[in-house]
């Protein structure tokens, strides 16, 4: 079992990161022919989440998406007045499993493994866990 840990700064507020080629780093590392990648995120309002990686046009409208179902609202009661940003991360979650499969990752063509950050910018961390079968 190999456990790595990523640090990622963000650039702004919020934004999709693509992660692929560091889980697949961490993959390649453990040797695994066959297994799982766990891929972490120990943060509240930040996220691991897998889509499109083709056109990134979709990353944008993911956020457009996610601020228009989580706005900032007045109600809100949490003193660090980001109760938005930590919506974001829930619908978005903290962790993603991939298999692997053959010493790869058995992602779709089109898919794509994120970090969301949705209160940035901060320097963040991620785990990846490898388990070999
Ligand atoms: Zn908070």
């Amino acid at each position: 079992m190999t456990l790595k840990r990523f640090t990622l700064n963000t650039a702004s507020k919020e934004g999709l990161y693509p992660i692929t080629e560091q889980v697949r780093e961490a993959v390649g590392q453990s040797q695994a022919h066959s297994g799982l990648a766990v891929v972490f995120c120990p943060h509240t309002t930040a996220g691991i989440t897998i889509n499109e990686n083709a056109d990134p046009a979709v990353g944008r409208d993911l956020l457009k998406g996610l601020g228009v179902a989580f706005p900032d609202q007045r109600s809100f009661e949490h003193l660090e007045g980001n109760s938005a940003a930590h919506l974001k991360a829930l619908a978005v979650g903290s962790e993603v499993n991939v298999i692997i499969e053959n010493g790869s990752l058995l992602l779709g063509v089109w898919q794509g493994i994120y970090f969301g950050e949705f209160d940035g910018p901060r320097s963040r961390t991620f785990f990846v866990k490898v388990m070999k079968d």
